[in-house]
């Protein structure tokens, strides 16, 4: 097997609740050459197709289970710079200047999907601002120092106290950061959205094909279907999410377990200002988000197990939890539930993606968007992937090449 084979989610997430939008795609029925062949078709693998195909790459995708079904489906698609691992912690990992590059980057991230998905002519995305609020993980001292070393690198910020953070949220709670400008998205809409796209500039999307074998050579990758067919290309791009490639080295990343929930509908009136991205700066922390229809996603809890029957078995408990604090942060709403999901979760040791060439497998890249932060690192991978392919070097790839940083 190519990838180490995973239950990537089970329960049923709030986006699969209307059918997907046709992109047109087939099992791989015959041997093909194509220049890159992009092994997985979640929001990775689209967003890398779609830039590669506008390119004027010649590039096919190929994916065992059908187009964004996988982790993708189970995004709760807070589209955040804002990365999991705090500026200042991040800052004491890896080196300021790095550390600051990175958070940049995240933005310019962020700043990168949002334009292409408005480029190509998809509306199903909103702006929104985001509330950090004091946890465990940093209590409001250490809140504060975040705040001004995201100042300093010229990242917008706010720091609220807790009079303030009560009189602007309705929200009590010890301090809070507010940030600007990420984004949600419905995360299966947006990959489909990038595969059609990627599919009329010439990309060919072959699914559901499991690729079972890779065979990297200095002179081009094979890749043979469990069918026997074989797909022969001048450079592979593994987006396999957490379904691991045989033969990456797995050193400073784990996979782990998170669970989400969404409400039923909610009055807009009692919706909290703006609607912003909550979340907590706490470990197992919080986050929430509202939908285009008014739901209220609500998702965190993370185990540091990777066992799907488990994973599963938490799922009613796990749910109850994520309600009670939901409920508790924002008495005003409605906390019944309609959607209760819950999947696999990969986290490195510094927050940061892997992107880049995959060691002793030569002609051969690697997107792994770990964490919370998998749809700003999806852009990251399309413009770092992309770059050096078509021969336009990126000016941060280093930052997240293999190894990662410790
Ligand atoms: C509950 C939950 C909440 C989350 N919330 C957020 C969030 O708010 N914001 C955020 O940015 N991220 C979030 N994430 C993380 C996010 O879902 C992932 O980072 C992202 O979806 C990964 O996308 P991907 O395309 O890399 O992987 P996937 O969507 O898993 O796509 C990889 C594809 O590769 C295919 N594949 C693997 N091996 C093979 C093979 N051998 N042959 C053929 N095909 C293969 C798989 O079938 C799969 O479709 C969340 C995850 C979960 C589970």
């Amino acid at each position: 097997m190519a990838t180490k084979g995973k239950d990537l989610h089970s329960g049923h997430s709030v986006w699969q609740r209307r059918r997907a939008p046709p992109v047109p795609h087939e099992p791989l029925s015959s041997n093909i050459k194509t220049d890159v062949l992009v092994l997985g078709a979640g929001i990775t693998g689209a967003a890398i197709a779609d830039a590669l195909a506008s390119a004027g790459v010649e590039v096919a995708v190929v994916d065992k289970r059908g187009l964004a079904r996988g982790s993708t489906m189970a995004s709760t698609a807070l589209v955040q710079y804002e990365i999991d691992t705090p500026l200042i912690t991040l800052t004491r990992k890896i080196g300021k200047e790095k550390a600051v590059r990175a958070w940049r980057r995240s933005r310019l991230a962020v700043e990168a999907l949002a334009a292409r998905l408005q480029e190509i002519g998809f509306a199903d995305v909103a702006r929104r601002d985001s509330l950090y609020l004091a946890g465990n993980v940093l209590a409001p001292p250490a809140l504060e120092r975040e705040h001004e070393a995201r100042r300093a690198a010229g990242l917008p910020s706010r720091f609220l106290n807790r009079k303030t953070l009560r009189e602007r949220f309705g929200i009590d709670r010890a301090a809070a950061i507010v940030g600007y400008g990420n984004l949600v998205i419905d995360p299966r809409k947006s990959a489909l959205a990038l595969l059609k796209v990627a599919a009329l500039n010439g990309a060919h999307l072959f699914s559901p094909t499991k690729i079972a074998d890779v065979r990297p050579r200095k002179n081009g990758v094979t890749a043979i279907a469990a069918n026997g067919q074989t797909i022969r290309c001048r450079q592979l791009i593994f987006a396999t999410g957490y379904e691991l490639p045989h033969g990456v080295p797995h050193r400073r990343h784990q996979i782990t377990s998170t669970w989400a929930i969404a409400t039923v509908r909610q009055q807009r009136r009692n919706l909290w200002p703006g609607e912003c991205c909550i979340w907590e700066a706490s470990d197992p922390y919080l986050y929430i988000r509202t939908t285009a229809e008014g739901r209220v996603i609500c998702g965190g809890e993370d185990a540091e197990f990777s066992d799907a029957g488990n994973r599963k078995e938490w799922l009613v408990q796990k749910t109850a939890t994520l309600q009670r604090k939901l409920h508790r942060l924002l008495p005003r709403l409605d906390p019944t539930i309609e959607f209760a999901w819950t999947g696999a979760f990969g986290e490195t040791t510094t927050g940061l993606p892997i992107i880049g060439k995959v060691p002793r497998m030569p002609n051969c890249w690697i997107a792994l968007g770990y964490g919370g932060n998998g749809t700003t690192y999806a852009a990251l991978a399309a413009d770092i992937i992309a770059g050096e392919i078509t021969g336009h070097p990126d000016i941060d790839a280093s930052l997240y090449h293999f190894p990662p940083h410790k």
